[in-house]
Formats: structure tokens, sequence, C-alpha cells
């Protein structure tokens, strides 16, 4: 039978033509609501679009927009599933914004493409439908928000865009996909271990996130910390390290009661306090320096500002980060 899925477009290239310039970008009719027909022997649509910006235009404030359009329809009951469009330069926020925060009890994806709806190899409706079929899998409950790209099942929380054009560019790195989509079916071949969910009703704290690098000083923190910013996300060395002349920076900061967060710059492995040298990870645990548990920054970042609705207390944010 099919099933009632609410397909939520928000922009993003997925939703963009080339014009005779070569220039892509949104035009006033978004090409994906041009008559969902070819879509209707796959499912039931309810269709929704509450914007049409590409992703870098995005924010908490959409983020939300989309939790709560998720959350009404799931209060009226009625739908098996929901799949978002987007953009893809930020879509790995977005879905584990709602990975996060979304009460909806559905199946949700995010989808997006590389190429626009009128370019060769044009890669949006074949993912749109792969995400239908994906949202309307009774295997796709109780994963986690799912984004669904070029046949692979990813989860929101290892996923991250890894190539500026290629249309495999979603990959999670050290984990790989949790399935695939192929012609005949959904196929499912992992399911994760767990999955973390906090009720958030506004995100409005300011977190800055940077990357460490060879001769950092506490220059750039301690302008951080004249911007008044609620908490602050380091991409730091390896295994979770930074040059000891940033670390007056990162005193500053932490002695203002102002999270700092770590995570590595390296895109595979987790950060830990392995190193005893001056700057290294056991220096920074006793500085009180956060540890994270394998989110890379931009999705660190996303979870500060989650953590940052519940508490301001350093040892809870930090417990937070231990999952
Ligand atoms: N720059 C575009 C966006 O994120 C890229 C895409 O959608 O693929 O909106």
């Amino acid at each position: 039978m099919k099933k009632n899925i609410l397909l939520i477009h928000t922009g993003g290239t997925i939703s963009m033509s080339e014009d005779t310039s070569g220039a892509v970008k949104p035009g006033t009719n978004n090409p994906l609501t041009q008559g969902t027909d070819h879509l209707s022997g796959l499912a039931d649509l309810v269709v929704e679009e509450p914007f049409n910006l590409p992703s870098p235009h995005i924010t908490p404030k959409e983020m939300m927009e989309l939790k709560y359009i998720l959350e009404d329809y799931d209060k009226k009951g009625n739908i098996d599933g929901a799949v978002i469009t987007h953009g893809t330069d930020t879509l790995e926020e977005t879905a584990y914004f709602l990975d996060l925060t979304c009460q909806a009890s559905f199946p949700v994806v995010v989808t997006g493409a590389m190429r626009s709806s009128n370019e060769i190899g044009s890669d949006g409706l074949y993912n749109l439908i792969s995400s239908i079929r994906v949202a309307s899998s009774p295997d796709a409950k109780g994963k986690g928000v799912l984004v669904v790209l070029n046949d692979e099942i990813h989860t929101a929380v290892n996923v991250t865009k890894t190539h500026t054009s290629n249309i495999s560019t979603f990959q999670s790195p050290q984990y790989g996909p949790i399935g695939i989509v192929t012609k005949r079916g959904v196929l499912f071949h992992h399911t994760p271990t767990k999955h973390e969910n906090y009720p958030v009703l506004d995100i409005s704290k300011k977190v800055s996130l940077i990357k460490a690098y060879a001769g950092m000083d506490s220059s750039i923190l301690k302008a951080i910390l004249g911007l008044k910013v609620d908490g602050v996300v380091i991409e730091a060395l390896g295994q979770g390290n930074l040059p000891p002349a940033a670390l007056e920076g990162v005193k500053d900061l932490i002695k203002n009661n102002i999270p700092v967060v770590i995570v590595s710059r390296s895109f595979a492995g987790i950060v830990q306090d392995v190193y005893g040298y001056e700057g290294g990870g056991k220096h920074l645990k006793e500085l009180g320096v956060i540890f994270s548990n394998g989110l890379n920054g931009q999705k660190a970042r996303i979870k500060l500002l989650v953590a940052l609705t519940k508490t301001d207390n350093m040892d809870e944010i930090a417990e937070m980060f231990m999952f």
C-alpha cells in the first residue's frame, strides 16, 4: 500500500536551474513543485515549501521551522515518513539539528543534489525518488534522521559533504553508510546503537567555530572572547592537541565560563586526552576543555547550540558531549 509522505522543499541546487550564462540559481518557480505526477506512483505526497533558500542562507531559525513543521504533522497523525529537500552545503547541519531535536516519530530523510534540475546527469529527481522510497520503508524507523543521496543511506550524525562537486560527495568517514537503495529495494545493513534527542524551544545562543593550525596563537581566541559568544568549538590537531601559544586564549575563555569544545581537524577518529605535553590532550582536559565524541566541527557547533539551551554548567555540557 502507498504511504503518506510529507515532502518539504527548502531550496538548494535540487530546486535550481542553470541559465544560458551557466549560472546555477533559484527561479521564481521551484522545478520540484512543477507537478509531482511522476512521484505519485511512489507515495501519497503532502507538499510544503516553507522557504526556497540556497543552503548557505539557512540559519538555526529555518532549522527550527522545519522541526516545528515535522512535529505538527506528527501530532496531526496520518504521515508515515518525511523527506526534506535541501542545499547540500549545510545539509548535514540541518539534518543533525533535526536528529538532535525533532520529536516526530516517523522517519525523516534529508536529500539534495549536486547538479541542478536542467543539467545533464541531474541527480535531483533520482535522489528525491530514492528518499521517498527510504522514508516509506518500515526499516527506516528508529534510526534517527537519515541522509539519502547517490543510492546510499547515511545517518545525520556521521555524514559529511566531502567533495565540492562530485555526486558521491556525501560520505560517513570511518563508519560508512547504514544502507543502500537499489532498483528492487531499500536495504539497511547496519543499525545505529544509540540516538540522543533533546526537546528544544528556541536557539538563541552564539557559538563560534575555528580551526587550529601550526603556529596558532591566542589572538583569534581573545578576539572571540570580545565578541561575547556563549561557546567556542575548535577543530584541534590530531587526537586533540593545540599549539602552546593558543592556550592563553583557551584559559581566558574558560575563566569567563565560556565552554570550549574540541573536535579533530582530522576527518575521522575521535579526540582523546592522550598527550601529556604542553597543549596536548591531557593538558587541555586539565584546563577544562570539553572533548567531543567523533563529531565534526560544524556538528559539534550545532550540538553546543542545543546544549546551551539546556544548561550553561560546564560539567553538564561535557557530559552531553560524552554521548
Ligand atoms: N550551494 C548549493 C546549496 O547548498 C549547493 C547544493 O545545493 O548542492 O544550496
